[in-house]
């Protein structure tokens, strides 16, 4: 069963004109709407399902600064400090809480390699990341009976609730005058002379000189229909969470598992060691591109062979703009958790923590993860496209970024001076696919 994020009712009569269309209803979709709003422009988001229905609903809740690639450092430090002053913004309470986040390691390897991050990436770039030891460990987690070399922990990185967040952010983006669309799904767009003129959309054609695809998994087929090849393949992840329990409050990640106490006083856990990904015709497409990662992250990624490559050949089959899409064919992307993976992950933790001991388990979901080759997203203009923008590729770590994810996107579209360095996040740094 998936979650169910805030309901968000779609407003009606579909504009024939706007200034901005923004494809998809996720937490980047929503975040970029707002910020345009606010700046007073015609901005109308169209989501083919429902508002926070993929990722931006079923992911783990982290906003993490600690661990992350050294060129989303400014990003994500910026975006910690807009989730502080989320709430008051935008008039609804999104539990942001800076509870603060530990892995929990005993592998030599990544002691070194978070070691080497805290010092030469985290300091400079203004995060306080600290390597812990046993002691330290024990007074964070008193619950706790296993024995730890170390720890990486972060008492300013926190968690907010998913199912809340890009509802009430898509709510006041609304309030400052965006338009948002539900079951809309946009098929493509129109061009003249040589730019964008239009979106046409399941319900009909809107007229707009900028566009930005935020959608999540579903980018690179929106492009693909464009003619161009976007490089990001998905992974399956799943999660569970459960009844409330007196228990930590900090979030961390242990030994094959990961757990986050959940507003509503229940814990949200998953498995920490691999995800699935099934093979599609991108992986050879764009095999080049990913083989760097898939080396380095081969004991973490199980690749299947199933169905999946066959629907996703017929995507590539569905061009014609009056004929209905894969977008509307698959409303909400609702794959299967993966039930001895959550089954292992909850044993270890209760292994690790007795206090986890009685916890009872709610609901189980999955959710499909969009990655780009170097897995750090792609937030630019598309240079060979007047009007076209591009915000997509998260690779598991968009909900945290969000916020300011949507800022530079916002700040891209209206030429504003960007709120950090875009350099890291362009398009064309992807040797073997050419957009
Ligand atoms: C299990 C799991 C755990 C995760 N844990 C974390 C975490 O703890 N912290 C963190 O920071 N990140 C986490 N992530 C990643 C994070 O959730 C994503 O990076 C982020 O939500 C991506 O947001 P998005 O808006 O790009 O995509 P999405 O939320 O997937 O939204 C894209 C939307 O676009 C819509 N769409 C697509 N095509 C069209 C079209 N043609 N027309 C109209 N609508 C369209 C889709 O229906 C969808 O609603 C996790 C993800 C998963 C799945």
């Amino acid at each position: 069963m998936a979650p169910h994020p805030t309901p968000v009712t779609s407003d009606e009569n579909l504009p024939t004109q706007t200034n901005v269309v923004i494809i998809g209803g996720g937490i980047i979709g929503v975040t970029t709407a707002l910020e345009l709003a606010e700046r007073g422009i015609a901005v109308t988001l169209l989501e083919k399902g429902i508002i926070a229905g993929e990722q931006s609903s079923r992911n783990w809740g982290w906003v993490r600064q600690m661990g992350r690639d050294p060129s989303e450092i400014p990003l994500i430090v910026k975006s910690t400090e807009l989730w502080k002053g989320l709430s008051k913004r935008i008039g609804a309470d999104v539990k942001y809480q800076q509870c603060g986040i530990t892995y929990l390691l005993n592998d030599d390897k990544q002691i070194a390699h978070y070691s080497h991050w805290s010092k030469h990436h985290a300091t400079p770039g203004g995060i306080i990341s600290q390597i812990i030891g046993q002691e330290k460990i024990n007074q964070l987690f008193p619950h706790n009976t296993a024995r730890w070399k170390a720890g990486l922990y972060t008492a300013d990185d926190g968690r907010a609730e998913p199912q809340l967040a890009a509802p009430a952010i898509a709510e006041a983006a609304r309030q400052h005058g965006a338009r948002i669309f539900t079951n809309c799904a946009v098929r493509g767009i129109e061009k003249a002379a040589g730019r964008i003129s239009g979106v046409v959309t399941e319900k009909g054609i809107i007229e707009c000189d900028t566009v930005l695809l935020a959608g999540g998994a579903w980018s690179r087929h929106f492009c693909a229909r464009l003619g161009r090849a976007l490089p990001q393949l998905t992974t399956i992840s799943s999660v569970l969470r459960t009844k409330p329990l007196e228990g930590p409050e900090i979030t961390a990640s242990g030994d094959d598992y990961t757990f986050r106490k959940r507003a509503d006083g229940g814990y949200t856990i998953t498995p920490d060691v691999y995800s699935y990904s099934q093979i599609t015709p991108a992986h050879f497409r764009h095999f080049l591109d990913f083989l760097p990662l898939a080396l380095k992250n081969h004991r973490k990624v199980r690749l299947s062979f199933g169905k999946r490559f066959f629907d996703e050949l017929k995507y590539a089959f569905n061009t014609d703009l009056d004929a209905i899409s894969p977008f509307e064919q698959v409303r909400i992307f609702d794959p299967a958790p993966i039930g001895w993976m959550l089954d292992r992950a909850l044993k270890n933790l209760k292994r690790d923590f007795p206090v986890f001991g009685p916890l009872e388990v709610v609901e189980r979901w999955a959710g499909c993860i969009d990655v780009t080759p170097d897995e750090v997203p792609i937030i630019d203009a598309v240079q060979s496209l007047p009007g076209f923008h591009i915000a997509t590729g998260f690779s598991g770590h968009g909900f945290g970024i969000g916020p300011a994810a949507g800022k530079l996107a916002a700040d891209i579209i209206t030429s504003d001076s960007p709120c950090v360095d875009p350099t890291p996040f362009r398009l064309g740094r992807f040797k073997y696919s050419r957009f």
